[in-house]
């Protein structure tokens, strides 16, 4: 091409001679005539794109960033920025001006309740696009009012609308369970679940959730057609622990986490020697920070007979060694409709719970049990009874090895020894680090 253009130059100053003959079709570039271009990139305007000028003027690009766009870089031809324009001055030869526009990019914050997590997909994020907020409550909360960044609520996530601006998402959650009944307070606690797999038996996560949030209507007398087939006479005393549990959603070093721990092994729930279940050198998962969390562990109950027992252990507070605490459940009876009849309601874990909340004995009168503190105490303000009252035991969480679908309710009395065991005995330190 080179070669072609100096060619016709040759042709051009030929003419110049004051030849009529031809007029050459491409009238070509005086030599002292310099045309400037221009490249762009991004949304936006340069303006002339294109312009000749002669050799020493000047040349002004006006740049002009279409909205939400910022002009982010602009050069060649040897000019200065100034302002939106681009000067050239003095042009010496044939350049090109290359600007580029880039979108905005905008910040997307979020504001939530405390009782749940909201993870937003970009949260930074160029004019115009969108993104999606997912949302996590609680085991124990719902997600109640979503708004900002122009969004819709679909199941749980947020999708937002075009992003124009730094903008926020805010996520309300909703309780479950109503406020309790004065002088009782809410109390909610986090759990971390440890599965130990064993390639036979499985826990989904659905399954974890599900048995918290049994667990939670029980100790928020919220098992209502299950209370509601209870005497009347024994109905009076069904206490509202006012406790709920919920899946941890941070670990103990801050990081977010589902509050559930598979650990590849299998443990039965009557090889609890030496608590190896909460010890790693022996097999074990290790606890998390107990005066944060409660620490459950969930394995086969299978005994070599191929039945289940025991259905579960609690390793109650001041009973075993500090680090141990917790309790853990036989997989078979873990999570509401499994299929372990007649542990098959999700009534194990409530149990067991029962007695690290300070319930030490069982409602029963069982020989292994009768002199166990709990059976002993005042179980409520009736007739001076005991735990031991039959309406109030045979409904009871705390009987023992009896069937699901005959444990429905904690009494009042029961309740005020799992409320002091938490809020003045050896809990104190888990209650006051959970308090909201
Ligand atoms: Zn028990």
């Amino acid at each position: 091409m080179k070669n072609g253009f100096l060619f016709l130059s040759a042709l051009v100053l030929i003419g110049c001679g004051g030849s009529s003959s031809k007029t050459p079709e491409t009238k070509p570039t005086p030599s002292n005539d310099i045309t400037l271009y221009t490249t762009l990139s991004g949304k936006g305007s340069i303006i002339p794109t294109q312009i000749t000028v002669k050799k020493g003027e000047s040349v002004n690009f006006e740049l002009t960033p279409e909205q939400g766009y910022n002009l982010a870089n602009v050069s060649g031809c040897n000019g200065k920025i100034n302002g939106q324009n681009y000067q050239v001055k003095n042009v010496t030869e044939k350049c090109t001006v290359s600007v580029e526009f880039t979108a905005k990019q905008y910040l997307i914050s979020t504001k939530a309740d405390l009782q749940g997590k909201v993870v937003v997909e970009q949260p930074e994020i160029s004019h115009g696009e969108t993104t999606f907020a997912d949302i996590f409550p609680h085991t124990d909360y719902d997600i109640g009012d979503v708004f900002g960044c122009n969004g819709q609520l679909t199941g749980t996530r947020y999708n937002t609308g075009k992003i124009h601006g730094d903008c926020r998402i805010n996520v309300a959650f909703t309780p479950m369970h109503p406020e309790p009944e004065a002088p009782i307070t809410r109390v909610r606690i986090p759990v971390v679940v440890h599965v130990f797999e064993n390639g036979i038996y499985g826990v989904t996560d659905e399954q974890i959730k599900a048995q918290i949030a049994q667990t939670n209507l029980h100790y928020r007398m919220q098992n209502t057609s299950e209370l509601n087939s209870i005497n009347a006479d024994t109905k009076q005393y069904v206490g509202d622990t006012g406790i709920q549990f919920y899946l941890a959603d941070t670990d103990p070093n801050g990081n977010p986490h589902s509050g559930i721990i598979r650990i590849d092994g299998h443990k039965g729930v009557g090889d609890n020697q030496n608590y190896s279940f909460a010890r790693p050198e022996l097999g074990g998962s290790a606890p998390w920070q107990n005066d944060k969390y409660i620490n459950i562990w969930v394995s086969s109950g299978r005994n070599m007979s191929g039945g289940v027992a025991p259905l579960g252990w609690a390793y109650v507070p001041t009973f075993a060694p500090d680090d141990y605490i917790g309790v853990t459940v036989a997989q078979e009876t873990f999570g509401p409709n499994n299929t372990e009849f007649p542990y098959f309601e999700g009534k194990t874990l409530s149990h067991e719970l029962g007695h690290f909340l300070g319930l030490m004995g069982h409602t029963n009168n069982d020989v292994d049990h009768k002199d166990n503190n709990h059976a002993n105490q005042p179980c409520d303000a009736d007739i001076a009874s005991n735990c031991q009252n039959k309406n109030i035991s045979h409904s009871n969480f705390m009987q023992m090895n009896n069937a699901d679908n005959t444990m429905k309710m904690f009494s009042k009395g029961q309740v005020s020894i799992m409320r002091n065991w938490l809020e003045n005995g050896p809990l104190e330190a888990l209650y006051l680090n959970n308090l909201e």
